[in-house]
């Protein structure tokens, strides 16, 4: 870690915001800022830095993947409406080179979606190696929204935490590092929230009256997402519980964590395949 980050950052994000059995999501402070120690001002200037660190470490994973590397890291995003999800990409990896992300958005499936099982479309979306991989929503919906709804019977969604557990065990072993992060909003931050996309012309494509229904629901959301936590938080693939109400907050942890993910793979510039002098003495002559 830089040392003007390491300044801001008490303990480091990856530590701060894993996910502890010992802190129920119900006591969560949405407002609050884990780990770091700097105000609004700093956060976005250390923002601005450290996005140029991820968009370095992004461009070897690149660079490597051209050079026949199968590795990937793949982020993914969970989070109830208004959290923050579609911001995180457009400022987070908005730091990054669009040709080395693969990007995908999980909304209700389609037709052909519901005739396989629910990680079909989870497989066909998986960052290529060398990419980085976002997830906008994900196969967490298959235990979200289908437990709090009754969308399919208890005894079906009860065994998809062992069957995300074995698949994203695969996926660590195939070269993916997985960056899950459960984003939180305050129920009163997220009615403001909902409440300004009502009063701005500009923010009308973003208003689903859906939203309100799903409010109601807040306590079996809690409740799947405790459940989430605790069951599908594993050493190889960790959950990361990022508050959210303060937008510059948690757009700082989850550059950090990628930036983490990224330093764990020790990536270097890919060697030349070719003679370098020779080249040199080439271009020279040509
Ligand atoms: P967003 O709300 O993120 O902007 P959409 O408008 O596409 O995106 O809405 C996504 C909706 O799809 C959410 O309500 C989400 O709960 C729902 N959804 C996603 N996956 C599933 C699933 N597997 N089963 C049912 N609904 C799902």
């Amino acid at each position: 870690m830089a040392d003007d980050a390491r300044g801001f950052w008490k303990t480091p994000a990856a530590l701060a915001v894993r996910a502890n059995p010992d802190q129920p999501v119900a006591e969560l402070e949405c407002n609050g800022t884990p780990g770091f120690v700097g105000d609004k001002a700093d956060g976005l200037r250390l923002f601005e830095e450290r996005g140029a660190v991820l968009s370095s470490l992004q461009e070897k994973l690149y660079a490597n993947g051209r050079s026949g590397d199968r590795r990937s890291v793949l982020l993914v995003l969970q989070g109830m409406d208004t959290a923050g999800k579609g911001g995180m990409v457009r400022h987070v990896i908005g730091h990054v080179d669009p040709q080395g992300v693969d990007h995908a958005a999980f909304g209700v499936p389609t037709a052909e979606e519901k005739r396989h099982h629910f990680l079909w479309r989870i497989n066909r979306a998986l960052p290529r190696g060398g990419q980085l991989g976002v997830f906008d929503r994900s196969h967490y919906e298959d235990v979200l929204v289908v437990r709090v709804h009754d969308l399919v019977p208890e005894e079906i969604w009860t065994g998809r935490y062992d069957e995300i557990n074995q698949f994203e065990k695969e996926l660590v072993l195939a070269g993916t590092t997985l960056v899950k992060v459960a984003m939180f909003v305050s129920l009163d931050e997220q009615k403001s929230r909902l409440r300004e996309r009502l009063e701005r012309r500009d923010k009308y494509w973003k208003y689903n009256p859906s939203d309100v229904d799903e409010r109601q629901l807040w306590p079996a959301y809690q409740e799947a997402y405790q459940a989430m936590l605790d069951k599908t938080s594993t050493d190889y693939a960790p959950w990361y519980v990022v508050p959210c109400d303060r937008k510059w907050y948690s757009r700082i942890a989850v550059t950090e964590l990628l930036i983490d993910a990224l330093e764990k793979l020790d990536l270097d510039w890919p060697t030349a395949t070719f003679d370098i002098d020779a080249e040199k003495r080439r271009l020279a002559e040509s």
